[in-house]
């Protein structure tokens, strides 16, 4: 899940705090598996969704988007949020939407485990996708990780911004600006914001983060295929390319060490 404002102040967490958000990340990476292999035309996102609940309460696990509360809009209703073809997030999972061959969904999954939250999503194909299409999922994909591998002392959240930026810029996509990857902990959202990109001039409200051992957040690029501009449907929830273009999004949670991060939200 994405967000638009940071809520609460950095959270340092102990050895013992990661220990059970890596818990909480492996039962995300377990829905994600269980899903792709759901993933076929047919299928409709309120079965994707039933599957991953399943797979959470299984492991002990509480779905971290169910309920989740939104002013003006009413609580989450589902345990992931499915986002077909130009959808970018917070799609609301419906026996009526069926997968369709060609289609592109993105399926997102917050897990609350002993208290802390894992937060990750991907993208993929339904059946056969176009190679045009599937390269859009790829570099959304390797933007992440190129987050990923920017996050390391001595760089601040900024350079990480900035990394992603960079990287899909050159490869020709927009990149959403109104949603943000975040501090993840205890709540979901936390500080600090995370953003796709950074303003090249001083902007009230841009802080950058120093970046310690003990942070985790989760980085979550969003690439579109046309304009990056967004809306939101009547839902409330939905979020929508305004030009209608094909989107995609991952997402992992990650912890800060002295060395490499570690991927929070893996098998
Ligand atoms: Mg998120």
């Amino acid at each position: 899940m994405a967000v638009r404002q940071q809520r609460s102040g950095v959270q340092i967490k102990t050895p013992d705090e990661i220990t059970i958000m890596r818990e909480a990340g492996r039962i995300v990476a377990r829905a994600h598996q269980a899903m792709r292999e759901a993933v076929r035309p047919g299928v409709s996102t309120a079965a994707l969704d039933k599957i991953a609940e399943t797979v959470i309460r299984d492991h002990g696990g509480i779905p971290s988007f169910l309920g989740y509360p939104k002013q003006g809009a009413p609580d989450y209703p589902g345990t992931i949020n499915a986002s077909i073809n130009h959808e970018l997030v917070h799609g609301l999972p419906s026996p009526k939407r069926i997968l369709k061959e060609g289609d592109i969904i993105s399926l997102d999954v917050g897990c609350t485990y002993q208290g802390f939250v894992g937060d990750g999503a991907f993208t993929m194909g339904v059946g056969e996708i176009p190679p045009a299409v599937q390269r859009l999922l790829d570099v959304t994909e390797e933007s992440l990780y190129v987050g990923i591998r920017a996050s390391v002392l001595p760089n601040e959240t900024r350079d990480v911004s900035e990394a992603i930026q960079a990287y899909v810029a050159r490869h020709g996509y927009g990149i959403v600006r109104e949603y943000t990857g975040h501090g993840v902990g205890r709540d979901m959202h936390e500080e600090p914001q995370v953003p796709n990109w950074w303003p090249r001039s001083r902007q009230r409200g841009w802080v950058s983060y120093p970046l310690q051992p003990g942070m985790t957040y989760a980085i979550e690029p969003m690439v579109t295929a046309g304009r990056s501009d967004t809306r939101e449907l009547s839902d409330k929830w939905t979020v929508v390319t305004r030009d209608g273009s094909l989107c995609a999004h991952f997402e992992h949670t990650i912890a800060i060490t002295e060395g490499e991060p570690i991927i929070l939200t893996a098998v």
